[in-house]
């Protein structure tokens, strides 16, 4: 089939295996070639860093995750174990994004000599958690690092068999804002009704900390984390613009639940001397991000900011830094007043925040965004799902199983 890019509302419907597979590879070879040797204080050689050999990613096919992944295994020639929800190719439709990365991925780790598996399926669901200890059972012994990395539209209670889904939503008052479509450049106001205090709680419920405290005790149960374990969620905190509907909405408070969750397994983990933390990382174009009403202006403003002064980073880049230069560097890990790990630290500066802040107030209704960088949002976007590869023929017949 001819595998075109469709996109509604800020979603994609497709994704192209071979420019999945290009996006994994582009980023192995950046992680390569830093780890190797480095002049980057920043993103520093991983020679004679003790990164963590067996890591399990939980929602590690894109974004974040995957990024961590392949830090992990190509930064550090580490083992690898993936969670994540996929859905697989057939003759006539395209799989999602995370698996054709994932096949790329596995292929590439294994070529390497370095073991790579998933586990395809719900990690809210019991079912997906003991699948994941047969795999580390059998395969990798013990795990030295858990990265809990999901961003996810609904959950299943394991136990009640309950469905809770999360929501993007104001809490108290409506939110009337200023935001873009990624497809078109003209800027709009949007405006988001409140959340019900149901919907409030069903986001914690799915987006805070509850599923990663049950995977770290069902693991720690099971003596599958290596003595001095960690364990690392990612979070988001963002800028006063975007408060209203991301860190005092729904999401937010899922966010501060997650966080202080860190400090509870922390006191669980003590047993292996092993420790859990936050990681507040950056705003980028994920698939999770990118439907957040708002947030695609905020970031191709921040884009924009970041790239002139040079401090622009992708997902691995982020996690990069993150590994080798707070979580892994050898020094006391880093943390903020309340013990996060602040990766977001280059985004928040506040000279990048003033000219974000002065570049908004530019921005008109109905008129096409100034002075951001949608261009390089939308490309990040549509890489993220395999387009927008000069030197991919798109118009070629591929077979959609095939990565
Ligand atoms: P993403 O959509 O790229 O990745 C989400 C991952 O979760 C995918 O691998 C997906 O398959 C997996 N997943 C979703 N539901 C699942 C389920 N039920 N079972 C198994 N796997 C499932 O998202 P992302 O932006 O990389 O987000 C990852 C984490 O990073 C989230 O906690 C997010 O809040 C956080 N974060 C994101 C940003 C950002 O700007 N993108 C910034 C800071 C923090």
């Amino acid at each position: 089939m001819i595998i075109t890019k469709k996109v509604l509302r800020n979603v994609s419907l497709t994704a192209h295996p071979k420019g999945c597979r290009r996006y994994v590879e582009d980023q192995i070879a950046w992680v390569e070639e830093h780890a190797k040797q480095s002049d980057n204080p920043h993103y520093p050689s991983t020679t004679g860093l003790h990164m963590p050999k067996r890591v399990l990613v939980l929602g590690g096919s894109t974004g974040y995750g995957l990024s961590s992944r392949i830090v992990a295994a190509f930064g550090h020639n580490s083992d690898t174990i993936n969670v994540s929800f996929e859905r697989e190719p057939s003759e006539n439709k395209t799989a999602t994004p995370g698996w054709y990365n994932t096949m790329a991925f596995e292929n590439l780790a294994k070529r390497k000599g370095l073991k790579a598996f998933s586990v395809f399926g719900d990690a809210f669901s019991n079912q997906t958690k003991e699948a994941v200890a047969r795999k580390i059972e059998q395969e990798l012994g013990q795990i030295d690092l858990v990265i809990y990395s999901l961003a996810s539209p609904l959950r299943n209670d394991p136990v009640t068999g309950q469905a809770y889904k999360s929501v993007l939503k104001p809490i108290g008052d409506a939110f009337t804002a200023l935001s873009v479509d990624l497809e078109s450049d003209i800027v709009k106001q949007a405006t988001i009704e409140p959340a019900t205090e149901e919907q409030v709680a069903e986001t914690v419920k799915v987006m805070g900390g509850e599923d990663w405290s049950l995977w770290i005790d069902f693991l720690l149960q099971r003596n599958l984390l290596a003595h001095e374990a960690m364990t690392v969620a990612y979070s988001y905190i963002g800028p006063k613009i975007t408060y209203p509907v991301y860190r005092e909405g729904t999401i937010g408070k899922a966010k501060e639940h997650l966080e202080n969750s860190a400090e509870e397994l922390t006191n669980k983990l003590k047993a292996i001397n092993g420790q859990a933390y936050v990681s507040v990382n950056k705003a980028l174009v994920t698939r999770a991000s990118a439907v957040i009403p708002v947030v695609p202006l905020y970031m191709a403003l921040l884009y924009q900011v970041m790239k002139e002064k040079g401090l622009h980073e992708h997902c691995t880049q982020q996690i990069y830094r993150l590994f080798t230069t707070m979580l892994f560097s050898g020094n006391a890990v880093p943390t903020d007043n309340d013990g996060r790990v602040r990766v977001d630290d280059w985004e928040m500066r506040s000279d990048i925040q003033a000219e974000v802040e002065r570049r908004w107030a530019l921005q008109q209704e109905g008129k096409s965004l100034v002075q951001g960088d949608l261009g390089g949002v939308w490309e990040e976007y549509e890489q993220i799902h395999g387009f927008g590869f000069g030197d991919i023929d798109y118009s070629k017949d591929i077979d959609p199983r095939i990565v």
